[in-house]
């Protein structure tokens, strides 16, 4: 389990807390999206500008890629992109932050 740190925004200074979010990737000429659900971050309480900790970011890759190059690698469109939904089960809180 990968924990966060407390600390302060390094846009705005003000304070940050630990969420889960959701991100919607993308690639460039792919139309494929995967929405990815409840992902540990840390967010600012002013401007809200997030942090995902590179432990947790390079996980997510490592599953969304091999996502996108097999898509990308598809020579028949058999049928549209497809929108991929990945979803984290909640952690507790107290394990994150
Ligand atoms: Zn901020």
């Amino acid at each position: 389990m990968t924990f966060l740190r407390k600390r302060n925004c390094p846009e705005c200074g003000a304070e940050m807390q630990p969420q889960l979010i959701n991100i919607l990737y993308k690639r460039e000429k792919c139309e494929t999206q995967i929405d990815v659900i409840g992902i540990p971050a840390n967010v600012c309480t002013k401007c809200f500008y997030r942090i995902i900790p590179s432990k947790i970011a390079k996980y997510i890759d490592s599953i969304i890629d091999p996502i996108f190059d097999a898509e990308s690698m598809q020579q028949d469109k058999v049928l549209p992109a497809p929108h991929v939904g990945i979803q984290f089960p909640p952690v507790e809180r107290e394990l994150y932050c």
